[in-house]
């Protein structure tokens, strides 16, 4: 199935001055974070005025129900992808639209039907998918080129690994369309590759950081919607996923365990872009072993364990082998090229 959840995105230097244009006189909740919130407050006063809940930082059932929207028409949420995925399981729950700003390039939150669902002890439950209807997405530049560089660096990341899965699970085609249109955009995803990726590129806020935004927030996003399980997430995330079992990766964002799952991947199917990637990944400084991300050969085969469980729950075209998995997870330990 095709689905997408977004009517309109807007990402402009001057976005936010249309939101009370949007809003027109309908009743509106806020549901906001609490570190890119003080910018958007600046940039557009009259948000102050709407009833609001702040964001307690987890994605849960119970933080979903918090939310009261006492009768608002309209929900609006300004924040990260743990928020956002918050705010589309209330709106859905109470049958009103959304409006997303948000505050981080690191994720395509705001561009998916999907939350991702933690229990209360802050391990992960389910995800679950709904029709959700996303008004518009509001991505104003003074409000993302003053966020944080190294969420955006993690979520270009990220953002690339869409090309690697869905190659993993479909190929370089399909007789599909919606497959089809799934890979095209992907590969869109793997030019950020040929990106300036650096904190000034990012702060400058030229042509090409906007073209990766744009990739990280939307049409990253768009890549599931269109090619829904075959253009899902493979490999690397299962390692991303296997890897935050481990107390030491918990420093490191999602998008740079992700980037190591790629190299797990890619060696894998026996691809020739590992070194490239390897190389990309270092230029970047994300973690490319399993020493930089805390993880000792000792933990190796609980390592290999949890991957497998992992790629078992997703039903992959073909299962992993186990020796292989483990060789290939081995000659990660430390590089061999420093
Ligand atoms: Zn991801």
């Amino acid at each position: 199935m095709i689905r997408q959840a977004v009517l309109e995105y807007d990402h402009a230097a001057d976005a936010l001055d249309r939101l009370d244009e949007l809003i027109g006189a309908r009743s509106v909740h806020v549901l906001r974070g609490q570190n890119g919130y003080p910018t958007v407050e600046r940039l557009l006063p009259s948000i102050q005025t709407y009833p609001a809940t702040t964001f307690r930082g987890e994605c849960t059932d119970r933080e979903a129900d918090r939310v009261d929207l006492d009768g608002a028409d309209v929900l609006i949420a300004v924040g990260g992808g743990k928020l956002v995925d918050t705010a589309k399981l209330v709106a859905v729950r109470n049958g009103v639209p959304l409006i997303v700003i948000p505050t981080l390039a690191s994720n395509c939150a705001a561009f998916t039907p999907l939350s991702v669902v933690y229990r209360d002890d802050g391990s992960y439950d389910r995800y679950d998918v709904f029709r959700v209807v996303i008004e518009r997405v509001i991505v104003d530049a003074r409000v993302i080129a003053s966020s944080p560089y190294d969420y955006y660096r993690a979520g270009v990341i990220d953002t690339v690994a869409k090309f690697y899965e869905a190659r993993y699970l479909s190929g370089d085609a399909s007789t599909d369309a919606g497959v089809d249109a799934g890979l095209a955009l992907s590969k869109q995803c793997h030019r950020l590759l040929e990106l300036e990726l650096t904190e000034t590129a990012f702060r400058s806020y030229g042509e090409g950081t906007r073209y990766a935004v744009d990739h990280v927030l939307a049409i990253g996003g768009a890549v599931g919607g269109f090619g829904d399980a075959g253009t899902r997430v493979a490999v690397a995330h299962a390692v991303h996923n296997a890897l935050s079992q481990f107390e030491t990766t918990h420093l490191f964002l999602h998008g740079d365990k992700v980037g190591f799952g790629l190299l797990v991947q890619e060696s894998l199917r026996g691809s020739e872009d590992v070194a490239r990637l390897r190389a990309w990944l270092e230029t970047v400084e994300a973690p490319t072993t399993l020493e930089a991300l805390g993880l000792s050969t000792d933990e190796i085969p609980f390592l290999v364990a949890a991957v497998m469980r992992e790629t078992t729950l997703q039903q992959l075209p073909e299962p992993i082998d186990y020796d292989y998995l483990k060789i290939i997870i081995e000659n990660l330990q430390k590089s061999i090229y420093k």
